[in-house]
């Protein structure tokens, strides 16, 4: 069967590779669509530790249910899914505590192990999940990065009526604006460098939105606070030298979510957080999101079409790629159509 493999660092392409053996608990799924996704890009350049090559990547993606292996119950061939690629071991204290996405033995589907790049890929049946039959498959593929947003969201446990300050309009800022506006969140500022960015959050349900070149950010969110400052912000911008501001802008009781995977240090200031008793959550991948957002869009509460910009066929996806490396302005979600699409 044909995959998308990473072999080494930058080096990647198109490859024939054995099929998957559907093993006890699994199910094979023909996967009919993949997005392309910011950690995938991490990946081709070296970037995750965690990976070994060479390794078949995507972790975004659903498909037809081909084989079913034994002992699986609630699953039968044929059926529409997508796939969350969080494999936890069940055991270890994270796991004890309800808290899976942080597993001490954490496997992702497209990262430790072989994922969606593929015509074909075997997952755990549990991490299969059943698509309503008003969802299509192609946004099936797009519950992933949505369930990113819920995921930092409800870790930073909004009330109603709170300001929430994104930073970054990149694919996960965008899912963050709908996700907010899903939870009834309704004064939505986004800031980031890059106009036509921040014209689709707009387009997409932010309130206002801050060029950071063009404006202060600071002093612009302390005045329309009245100085007390917002209660919720998230950094989807993933640059720890914008952490300190994050700080200085937070409200007395503020909660602030932090997506990104940088290994730099950022200079904290201890009495802002402890004079505000600001709340920090760190929030990776998703805890069991996924029923919660199959159900939001299935009743029509994102837009997912307008996350998509660009749909390819898998013997373009080398092509999309290098599209995504030189122009990153000009892609949000690529979407990648595998043979399997027109089920
Ligand atoms: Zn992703
Ligand atoms: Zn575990």
């Amino acid at each position: 069967m044909k995959a998308f493999q990473v072999r080494a660092p930058f080096e990647f392409g198109l490859a024939e590779v054995d099929g998957p053996q559907v093993a006890r608990g699994e199910v094979q799924v023909d996967v009919a669509y993949a997005g392309i996704c910011g950690s995938d890009m991490h990946i081709i350049h070296g970037q995750n530790a965690f990976v070994r090559f060479p390794r078949v990547t995507g972790h975004e993606f659903s498909g037809v249910i081909r084989q079913v292996g034994e002992g699986v119950e609630h699953l039968q061939v044929g059926d529409r899914v997508c796939v969350d690629p969080v494999i936890s071991c069940g055991t270890c204290y994270p796991c004890r505590i309800g808290r899976p996405n942080v597993c001490t033995r954490l496997q992702v589907i497209g990262v430790h192990r072989d994922g969606g790049f593929s015509e074909q890929v075997c997952v755990p049946a549990e991490n299969a999940h059943r698509l309503p039959d008003s969802m299509s498959l192609s946004h099936g593929a797009l519950v992933e990065p949505y369930s990113i947003a819920l995921n930092v969201l409800d870790r930073m446990q909004p009330h109603p009526g709170d300001s929430v300050l994104i930073y970054g309009a990149g694919v996960i800022g965008l899912t963050l604006v709908q996700m907010a506006r899903a939870l009834g969140l309704t004064d939505i500022t986004v800031t980031d460098v890059i106009d036509s960015r921040l014209e689709t959050a707009r387009a997409l349900g932010a309130s206002r939105t801050l060029n950071g070149q063009q404006v202060d950010v600071e002093s612009t969110m302390r005045e329309l606070t009245q100085g007390e400052g917002v209660p919720l912000i998230v950094d989807a911008a993933c640059i720890p030298a914008l952490m300190p501001q994050m700080v200085r802008l937070a409200s007395p009781a503020g909660r602030i979510g932090l997506l990104g995977f940088n290994a730099t240090p950022s200079d904290l200031v201890q009495l802002e957080m402890i004079k505000k008793e600001l709340t920090l959550v760190g929030s990776r991948l998703n805890n069991r999101k996924f029923p919660r957002v199959i159900e939001l869009i299935a009743s029509g509460q994102l837009q997912v079409q307008d996350l998509i910009s660009h749909r390819v066929t898998f013997d373009e996806m080398p092509g999309a790629i290098d599209l995504i490396e030189k122009h990153p302005e000009q892609t949000r979600k690529v979407l990648v159509e595998l043979t399997n699409a027109h089920h």
